[in-house]
């Protein structure tokens, strides 16, 4: 047929490009007089003839529209990847300003406590606290909240370095609150000075009954020489550890718990893991936070606001002492559906032998996500998009994330052949050659790979198992064949002439003759709905990829098509793990 000097061939051709690109921008669904705009503003010379191309027209948009949006875009992958646009950028979405913010003058800090490993929710705080400054050309603290002795460890300071550099932060200083333990010792003393502080002997259960119910114990009558004694006592080692403590004069009829008369320094007999055995008497986290912000010039407090009512007392405290506070802006919390970020959980996972370490890519950790292949971008962009400034507790689904992972990726990661769960299948007909594959089919930069095959193949067996005889299949960028035969074992097929045919499957494949062993772990969320441990949270596939894997780098994360985003273990043979679809 020839409409116009165009071969039908050659218009149904230039139908078909435009009908996919007008699904693949619209969800999916072409309509019909989008198409004949962009038709005839290519072919001009068919104005006269539109009559007689309506009705091509209309089945082929009919056949684009029965088909899924995967598969269209996978069609236009071979017909025209140059109309494969890539995705739009999203609008760079900023976060709300900071109140009381003065341009050069902001100050914020990472307060990261070392006693286990980083996870998303410090990163996300970290990025918040760290865009914030950056907002205003502001400064950036990263300060390790190490008072604990019993919980600190020397090889987490530098977990969360690793962690926060990862990410894109740069601190401008950094310090550790252990260092100024000496400067705690003498605010403490102004506060008993004061009057405004106690040396309480009451044993822990009693001290946790009094201050439940509003009372005062027996100590806080003691006069301001008495504390001052029984504290050099506490200093000179003459107690043991839980037998003395040093508590604020607060207000023991709060409504706020915490500003009842609370424990600011107590007696730890545990080695520090930066000064040993130097220093017996440590500060808590409320009395050393607060004296912190106020030497560090912290002017805005980024955190989530399972802590907000803390703010009364560690004002107070400040107050007392003199010194100015900061404004707090408390967002909820960041927590993950199925996904604890509990140390202990985590922990017990691990000594369960549920997990191999704490880089597991089911964990939240820091480790994890990056070896699930989850880029830092995401986590930031990821941030942004869903910081809420409120204190209800929000818990995220993962795809969230991965969305955001996906977007990023997607535009610039090589795509690679992977068949799970191989059959073979045998094209009769089909002359053996070379075939130039593009890595990607918009990103010309990312180059073209050769595929060398004959008429032996693998296909996975989810395709091979939706074939019947007199089907025509498409090899992707290679031929089309008919189905003779389908078995458990193996397909059949004809070669067939021609190129890609709307409707027709497009599927992967690799040359029967030459491929890698390859093994891909799928990582899920480690608890269900219900509370219990998810039996499948690690789920191996295994197949056959092309030969050109070997190409991939170690901890590159690559797409294996129609199979989802994999990034490459740092190991012998063709391990990879799965961050998402
Ligand atoms: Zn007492």
């Amino acid at each position: 047929m020839l409409i116009h000097g165009l071969e039908g061939m050659e218009l149904e051709k230039i139908i078909l490009k435009w009908a996919l690109k007008n699904a693949v921008d619209h969800g999916g669904k072409a309509l019909q007089n989008a198409v004949i705009a962009k038709v005839l503003r290519e072919e001009p010379s068919l104005k006269q003839k539109i009559k007689e191309i309506i009705p091509l027209l209309e089945d082929v948009v009919s056949k684009v529209n029965s088909m899924s949006l995967d598969e269209q875009i996978r069609l236009l992958e071979e017909v025209s990847p140059d109309l494969l646009e890539q995705e739009k950028k999203v609008e760079e979405k900023k976060l709300p300003p900071l109140p009381n913010a003065v341009r050069g003058r902001v100050v914020t800090r990472l307060p990261p406590e070392p006693s286990g490993h980083m996870h998303i929710g410090h990163a996300m705080s970290g990025l918040l606290n760290y865009i914030y400054a950056k907002m205003y050309d502001g400064k950036v603290w990263l300060r390790f909240e190490d008072t604990d002795p019993r919980k600190v460890k020397l090889e987490y300071y530098e977990n969360f370095r690793k962690g926060y550099r990862w990410l894109g932060i740069e601190w401008d200083y950094e310090k550790n609150n252990s260092e100024d333990i000496e400067l705690f010792y003498d605010y403490a003393e102004k506060l008993i000075l004061l009057g405004k502080a106690y040396v309480c002997f009451c044993p822990v259960e009693k001290i946790r009954a009094l201050r439940r119910d509003g009372l005062e114990c027996d100590h806080r009558r003691h006069d301001v020489d008495g504390n001052l004694r029984y504290w050099r006592m506490m200093l000179d080692g003459r107690f043991k550890e839980g037998k003395a403590i040093l508590r604020l004069v607060g207000d023991m009829s709060s409504q706020n718990t915490t500003l009842r008369d609370p424990a600011i320094f107590r007696i730890v007999e545990h080695p520090h893991p930066i000064f040993g055995s130097r220093y017996r008497v440590w500060p808590l986290y409320d009395f050393s936070t607060s004296i912190e912000d106020n030497l560090c010039s912290i002017t805005h407090v980024l955190r989530t606001s399972e802590f907000a009512f803390r703010d009364e007392l560690q004002n107070y405290i400040r107050e007392l002492l003199g010194m100015s506070n900061p404004i707090y802006i408390e967002y909820s919390r960041f927590e993950f559906k199925g996904t604890p970020v509990s140390k202990r959980k985590l922990r017990a996972i691990i000594e369960a032998g549920l997990a191999a370490g704490w880089d597991d890519p089911r964990f939240p950790t820091i480790e994890g996500l990056k070896k699930r292949g989850i880029k830092p971008e995401a986590i930031r962009e990821f941030t942004i998009l869903h910081t809420g400034f409120s204190y209800a507790k929000r818990e995220y689904d993962w795809s969230l994330l991965y969305a955001v992972n996906r977007r990023l990726l997607d535009p610039q990661a090589r795509r690679f052949f992977f068949v799970p769960d191989p059959v073979k299948l045998t094209i009769e007909g089909l002359e053996p050659g070379v075939l130039s594959i593009p890595y990607h089919p918009t990103n010309k930069n990312l180059g073209v790979r050769k595929v060398e095959y004959t008429c032996n193949f693998y296909i996975s067996r989810l395709d091979a198992e939706s074939m019947k005889p007199r089907d025509l299949v498409r090899l992707k960028y290679l031929a089309n064949f008919e189905v003779v035969e389908v078995s458990r074992e193996e397909v059949r097929g004809l070669w067939k002439s021609g190129g890609p045919i709307q409707g027709m499957p497009i599927i992967q494949w690799v040359p029967g003759e030459s491929y890698h062993k390859v093994k891909v772990l799928i990582p899920d969320i480690l608890y269900l709905d219900d509370g219990e441990i998810n039996p499948e949270s690690l789920k191996i596939v295994e197949g056959y990829g092309e030969l050109n894997i070997e190409d991939i780098e170690f901890d590159e994360v690559v797409q294996f098509e129609r199979f989802g985003f994999c990034r490459r273990e740092p190991l012998d043979g063709y391990l990879f793990i799965k961050a998402h679809d």
